[in-house]
């Protein structure tokens, strides 16, 4: 039985292969009828799912090219972001930016618009300079920053091939010290909101929607700059290390306390050391354009009773623009309001369209590897180029090999 991460979907597939070379992913795909891409399962719902072939690209061999001259590397689809970044930082060079977790498989990260923070920061597929797509058919295909399949193949949900490799933009190595600040009153993060997300170069507020404040905020700057104020919007200077849920202990969280470290064991808030194998947690994401960040978070306050018995932490963190057509950040710069969830979906679904509902107004878009109701016809209208995706993904893969229940509706043109 092949499950995701957190256990929630049991994949339909009927074999799980692991191809071992390019040439061997160009036959597998050309020969099945139906299949999907799995990478390392860390979506909540049924994207990567298949009654085919699942494939895996684990085992293809992990490699990590770094080009000086164009400032990029190129690596292997199936590896982790954690494989690669402590090379790259060794090598001079960092990523602009990290998720959460560095377990996830860069692409299928990338593949679904995942995120860190950081109002400058645009989504991870956001570094991505070309990658190698193998189509429906068979055919290796390299798609470049400029050629017209680009800005489609990025975000490109598993939906137009298989990515057996992407190159990424790098910038030179850089530190970063994390400060968390407790009990931010929720009026004054309203009022402070810009100026909040803006003092670090990636910041996350943190909410259980218990009482009427961000329980924590972590705010990650570039190191060297002035000490942090022990009071700051009516928050206070953290008095040890925190876990993002409260109660929960902070040993597997990134260093904090303003200890200056490598971008690559800061961004991610928890540590590359310790591999979480499966979560006992949901999760759901919603984008709105940042300038409707106010409004959306006292939209979401109307819902708190309803959300914070079936919650864990919410997140709120910020995006750059881009114009990757899947990205939720195409064409506007935006705030994400996420939600860890307790493991129990039928208490959590309701919830989630009473959001969809209270966010309605903000043109929410829902995060392609999470939980959300929100229908097809709708999802469409908050994505504007959902339908020339779905015209590109029928052009390069006419017979739906790699269409399945949760991506057909989005993809008939
Ligand atoms: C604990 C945890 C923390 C998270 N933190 C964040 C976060 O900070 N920010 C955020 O935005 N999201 C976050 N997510 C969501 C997660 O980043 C996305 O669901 C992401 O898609 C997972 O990547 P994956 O490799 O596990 O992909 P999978 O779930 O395995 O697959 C997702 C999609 O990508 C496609 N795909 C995978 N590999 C390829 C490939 N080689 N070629 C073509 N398509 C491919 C699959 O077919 C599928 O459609 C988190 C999830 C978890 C469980």
């Amino acid at each position: 039985m092949i499950t995701n991460w957190a256990g929630n979907v049991t994949f339909s597939a009927r074999r799980l292969r692991r191809p071992t070379s390019i040439a061997e992913v160009r036959e597998l795909v050309a020969d099945a009828d139906k299949l999907r891409v799995l990478g390392s399962g860390h979506s909540f719902n049924t994207i990567a799912d298949t009654t085919g072939d699942l494939i895996s690209l684990a085992d293809l061999p992990p490699v990590v090219s770094l080009d000086e001259r164009r400032g990029t590397v190129t690596v292997s689809a199936g590896l982790r972001y954690g494989e690669v970044v402590p090379q790259l930082h060794a090598a001079g060079y960092a990523l602009h930016n990290l998720g959460s977790l560095p377990h996830i498989s860069i692409a299928g990260a990338c593949a679904t618009g995942t995120h860190g923070s950081g109002v400058g920061n645009g989504t991870l597929a956001s570094a991505v300079v070309a990658l190698d797509l193998v189509t429906a058919d068979g055919d290796l295909r390299t798609i470049s920053h400029g050629d017209e399949l680009f800005p489609a193949a990025v975000v490109g949900l598993g939906a137009l091939g298989v990515v057996t490799s992407l190159t990424l933009a790098l910038r030179p190595t850089f530190d970063v010290a994390q400060y968390v600040y407790d009990d931010l009153p929720y009026a004054a993060a309203l009022d402070g909101f810009d100026a909040i997300m803006t003092s670090g170069y990636s910041v996350s507020l943190f909410t259980d929607w218990a009482g009427p404040r961000f329980n924590q905020v972590w705010v990650k700057r570039l190191a060297g700059g002035e000490p942090p104020q022990e009071h700051w919007h009516g928050a206070t200077l953290a008095d040890g290390p925190r876990h993002p849920v409260p109660g929960m202990s902070a040993e597997h969280c990134t260093a904090q306390m303003g200890v200056p470290g490598p971008w690559h064991a800061r961004l991610p808030h928890f540590r590359l050391e310790f591999t979480p194998s499966s979560g006992e947690e949901l999760q759901s994401e919603y984008f709105v354009p940042r300038d409707q960040a106010v409004p959306g978070l006292a939209a979401l306050d109307g819902l708190r009773d309803r959300i914070a018995p079936v919650l864990q932490i919410s997140e709120v963190r910020t995006i750059a623009a881009d114009d990757l057509w899947l990205s939720p950040s195409y064409g506007r710069d935006t705030v994400a309001f996420h939600f860890t969830w307790v493991k129990d979906t039928e208490a959590v679904l309701p919830v989630l369209e009473e959001i969809e509902a209270a966010l309605a107004p903000f043109g929410a878009r829902p995060h392609w590897g999470k939980l959300f109701t929100m229908p097809a016809e709708v999802v469409a209208t908050r994505y504007p180029r959902l339908a020339d995706f779905a015209s590109v993904a029928t052009h390069l893969d006419p017979t739906a090999k790699l269409h399945n229940p949760f991506l057909t509706p989005y993809l008939q043109a």
